[in-house]
Parts: C-alpha cells; structure tokens; sequence
C-alpha cells in the first residue's frame, strides 16, 4: 500500500492511494488519474510525504464541515478493506505525536529534530500553513478507535 503526493499541470497537490507503485504505474499510463481541484489528467508524482495528519482536531474545531481546499482528498481508488491496511501500515510506521503535530512536523523539517515518519493531529488551517512552508503532510481519516493501538 502506497501513498504518494501528485500534482497536476496547475500545480495543484493533492494525494492518491495504491495498491502498489505498478498500480500507480498502470493508472497513470491509462490516464485513470486525474486532478479532483481542475480534472486535469496530467498529473505527476510529487516527493514522497513523510508527516500524516489524521485530521482529528478538524472534526471538533473551527470550520467543521466546510469543505477545506487545502486538503483535497483523493480516495476514490480505494475500496474500504485496502483502506484499512494502509491505516494499519500508518500506524505501524510512524511516531504518534498528537496535537504536537505542526510543531514536530516543522522541527523535522528545519532538522531541530531527528527525520522520522509521524502522525497527529492538526487543523485543515494548520495542514495548510505546514504546506505554505514547504513541508509535506498526507492528511489521512485514521478512525480514532485505530489510533489508539499501539503497536
Ligand atoms: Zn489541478
């Protein structure tokens, strides 16, 4: 299971999930992805995002249930069960950090803390000031019943 940044030809960034990066490879040569911001079918792959956001603290904070155009979501080729295995892989390789997220995303990224993979919380607007300053985050819907296993 693969999460890779895209970008289209209007600089629009936004996420897809594979199977596998030959998934990716075939859906990219039929010309099966396209932008969900402008519909544009070139789209590329962008550097691999190491921080992910669950988007907990959206759902009780500010803006609830406003569409967010800063974090545009592509998970339409994904069924449920694939769905689920990535959660698993996201939560067995990364660091949970919680609502110091966009703290230790940007610590990590100006190198004030050591390069690791990991996952909180944070705001669409924090998900958005983050990507302002460069620095990548998938923003994924990890169930918080699923956050909570440790291992
Ligand atoms: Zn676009």
């Amino acid at each position: 299971m693969i999460v890779y940044n895209l970008g289209c030809t209007n600089e629009h960034r936004f996420e897809g999930w594979f199977a596998s990066a030959e998934e990716f490879e075939r859906q990219t040569s039929a010309k099966q992805l396209s932008c969900p911001l402008c519909g544009s079918d070139r789209v590329s792959r962008l550097p691999h995002a190491p921080h992910v956001s669950t988007g907990s603290a959206e759902r009780n904070g500010e803006g609830a249930g406003q569409p967010s155009k800063g974090v545009p979501r592509q998970y339409a080729n994904l069924g449920a069960e694939l769905l689920a295995h990535l959660i698993d892989k996201v939560v067995e390789t990364t660091v949970d950090v919680g609502r110091a997220f966009p703290e230790e995303a940007r610590k990590i990224h100006y190198k004030e803390a050591p390069e690791r993979h990991i996952r909180g919380s944070a705001s669409a607007k924090e998900v958005d000031a983050l990507r302002d300053e460069g620095i990548e985050v998938v923003a994924l819907p990890i169930p918080p019943h699923r956050l909570s296993r440790t291992h």
